[in-house]
């Protein structure tokens, strides 16, 4: 391993998914780091424990299928020594399919390793501007607000960007009425690790009807122009048309009520929370509603009549830069060397998409601080025939016009060569071979 040069640690600003993989990427390379995170003084709207590396909303990490672009993400993250999603397989819980994790249990362990690693040192701040520094990495999320917030916009000279996102609600188990609802996953898949909530024409009509009409709360600048398709709520979705949840959220393909022993008409999915499964979230359910129209209409749902909500859903303001004007490959900003930026204020949607920057970032700056001239560093970024390296290129991609938060996904990578002649099924795997090389290329090149 290189020799580190820099006298003075690398501040990481930011604790979330992408600061705590940056930070662990950086110390792993022998480069000393100060993690600096407002909490516990501070807290932002969506953040309420003291632990790092918190998920403000549902507990899954999506799929962990290499046929799904986001489970092939994660699988080159953890070949790639990703502190995010070693925590995630060692604090998983059942998912079917999915990649859930138990909430408390992952920032747990994510926090721990970090506290113990005796090149991060952790400092408990709100930061107000861009601190100055040799190298600095800002992963301060897309609730980044304030007088940072401000000092970013006019230093960087740059007008940012935003969408509305939303988090779904939370329900205790034991108030959970199990004589209605079923545990079962979609097309068998994975053990039975879904509770779902079936509902006849007659229910559905009603519950449609209520929720269109339901009140939501009063956010501050709200704008449907700006909602993210993939994190709607549930109501606005629902004023697309009466079938529309029966195509998202509460669709019932796969699914067999044992009572009947037929689809439901409409079904609602909860999934466990925590690993004693106490607690379980409302699958697609973001929302807006107002807190005690959640407990009204959503207590329509057969089984939850007598729910105890335990969170309610919400929804923030996400803001995020330009990136494609502003950043570099290696999430470094153009003509500022040594002043990154990580996660999903980048751009990237999603905490593995989080992350993933936060490790890309890491390395790089990790390079850099150990002395590595620039044309070196960039042959250690990860290709653009990887999903992590394609989210790189996407984000700092100028040729980009229109530029909205992206998630995961097959259609970032370039073409196969042979790809006219091939299945979808044929594509994805030899998609999924290539990236696995390319990974391992980038791994002997590390040794
Ligand atoms: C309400 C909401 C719901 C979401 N739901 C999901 C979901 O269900 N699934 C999903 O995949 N993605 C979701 N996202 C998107 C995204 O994946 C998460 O926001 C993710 O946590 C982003 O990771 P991050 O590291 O960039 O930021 P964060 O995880 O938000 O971390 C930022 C950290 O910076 C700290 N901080 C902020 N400002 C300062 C400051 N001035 N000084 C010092 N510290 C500061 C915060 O305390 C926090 O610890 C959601 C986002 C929001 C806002």
């Amino acid at each position: 391993m290189a020799e580190v040069r820099q006298q003075n640690p690398v501040l990481v600003i930011g604790g979330g998914l992408a600061g705590c993989e940056a930070a662990w990427q950086l110390a792993e390379r022998k480069v000393p780091v100060q993690l600096i995170d407002m909490k516990p003084q501070g807290m932002t709207p969506a953040h309420h424990r003291t632990d790092l590396a918190e998920l403000v909303c549902s507990n899954s990490l999506r799929s962990n299928r290499l046929e799904n672009a986001v489970g092939l993400l994660k699988e080159e993250m953890r070949r790639l020594g990703s502190l995010i999603v070693s925590c995630a397989d060692e604090t998983q819980i059942p998912a079917g399919g999915a990649l859930a994790v138990d909430r408390e249990g992952f920032s747990q362990c994510v926090t721990e390793r970090i506290n113990n690693h005796p090149l991060i040192e952790r400092v408990s701040q709100t930061v107000t501007r861009i601190p100055d520094g040799d190298i600095v990495v800002i992963a301060t999320g897309p609730l980044t607000e304030g007088d940072l917030f401000t000092d970013i916009r006019d230093r960087l000279g740059i007008e940012t960007l935003y969408f509305f996102d939303a988090a779904a609600p939370i329900v205790a188990a034991d108030s959970i009425d199990l004589s209605i609802v079923f545990r079962q996953s979609r097309y068998g898949r994975g053990s039975d690790d879904y509770l779902n909530c079936p509902m006849d024409k007659t229910q559905y009509q009603l519950f449609y009807d209520e929720l269109i009409h339901a009140r939501t709360a009063d956010i501050h600048e709200f704008d449907q122009r700006h909602i993210f398709e993939g994190c709607m709520p549930v109501e606005t979705m629902a004023q697309r048309g009466l079938d529309t949840l029966r195509f998202g959220p509460m669709k019932p393909v796969g699914l067999t009520d044992p009572k009947t022993g037929r689809q439901p008409y409409a079904c609602v999915q909860l999934r466990q929370d925590d690993r004693q499964g106490q607690l379980y979230n409302l699958v697609g359910f973001q929302t807006r509603l107002a807190f005690s129209e959640q407990k009204r209409v959503f207590g329509l749902i057969p089984g939850l009549e007598k729910a105890e909500w335990i969170r309610f859903g919400v929804m923030h303001r996400n803001t995020f830069l330009p990136s494609p004007d502003i950043l570099n490959r290696d999430f470094s900003v153009r003509g500022q060397p040594g002043l990154y930026f990580a996660g999903q204020i980048t751009g990237v949607e999603g905490y593995v998409e989080s992350a993933a920057s936060g490790l890309v970032t890491g390395r790089q700056a990790a390079f850099q601080a150990q002395g590595m001239p620039i044309l070196l560093r960039e042959e250690r970024l990860p290709s653009a025939q990887t999903v992590i390296g394609a989210l790189s290129s996407y984000i700092s991609d100028p040729a980009i016009r229109h530029f909205q938060p992206m998630n995961a996904n097959f259609g970032l990578l370039p073409r196969l060569e042979t790809q006219d002649r091939l299945s979808k099924q044929q594509r994805i795997e030899r998609m999924i071979q290539r990236s696995l090389d390319q990974i391992e290329n980038l791994l002997a090149k590390d040794r």
